[in-house]
């Protein structure tokens, strides 16, 4: 795993990457995948560029460094939240998805690596968003292929406490992306501070939108039913 982190760490100034747990994490994954759906992305390798390294990259912002708190909406197979931990081991973690066997799988990941401070919340993002336990709650929402900026602005910004950030983890297209979403994002209480390019191995282009909550979502945002994504803002 190892030769692929030097010219990273160097460049997103990272430390001390936690390669034990994340090679035990990469195990579980494997063996877990071949009985249920997890990810499409199968050989090592590609796990430790598209899915580990990819999720670290959200620490080359500097921005993260005063985040004590983190939702990650969608989580999946625990991307990019289960990385953040490892690495961030001071963070409070949160993994939200709507699928419960994937939320099983990281109950188990939890409980294999000795995970504190770490919840695994089964449940769609627009109806948590709306439950005073989750919003407003957290320092950093985050979430990584899960809908298009417009959608997912309205299932994350409500989770953020006003002065606090929104990180969308993006592909190449992200200029599109932000021309069609920044409506939504105003209409939210969000504002985009920061773009970020993140070339990865293999030239793979993604990037990173940072969004800072500037106002207080209103009340009736995120929508109920699945408007979000049936008629985005
Ligand atoms: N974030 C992970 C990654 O990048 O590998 C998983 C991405 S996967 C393509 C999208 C995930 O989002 C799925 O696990 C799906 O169940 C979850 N999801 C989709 N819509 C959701 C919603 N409204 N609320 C919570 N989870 C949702």
């Amino acid at each position: 795993m190892k030769n692929h982190w030097d010219k990273y760490i160097q460049k997103w100034k990272l430390d001390n990457i936690p390669v034990k747990e994340l090679s035990t994490f990469e195990d579980l994954l494997l063996e877990w995948n071949e009985k249920i759906n997890i990810t499409r992305i199968t050989s090592p390798e590609d796990v430790e560029v598209k899915h580990f390294l990819d999720s670290l990259s959200i620490f080359s912002l500097s921005e993260l460094a005063e985040v004590k708190t983190m939702i990650d909406i969608g989580t999946g197979g625990g991307f990019p939240g289960i990385p953040a931990k490892l690495y961030r081991k001071d963070l409070k973690v949160t993994l939200v998805d709507s699928l419960n066997k994937r939320i099983k799988f990281l109950d188990e990941v939890i409980r294999e690596l000795d995970l504190k401070e770490m919840e695994t919340i089964h449940g769609r993002a627009e109806e948590l968003g709306r439950d005073v336990k989750y919003r407003e709650r957290f320092d950093l929402c985050v979430s990584r292929a899960v809908a298009n900026l417009r959608t997912l602005s309205e299932y994350c910004l409500p989770f953020v406490k006003p002065g606090k950030y929104f990180l969308a983890m993006k592909g190449s297209d992200y200029k599109e992306e932000i021309e069609a979403g920044k409506e939504a994002i105003t209409i939210l209480g969000g504002e985009i501070i920061r773009t970020e390019e993140i070339l990865l191995p293999g030239d793979i282009l993604h990037s990173l939108i940072l969004i800072k909550k500037v106002k207080k979502t209103p009340k009736k945002y995120p929508r109920a039913g699945g408007k979000p994504k049936k008629d985005p803002l």
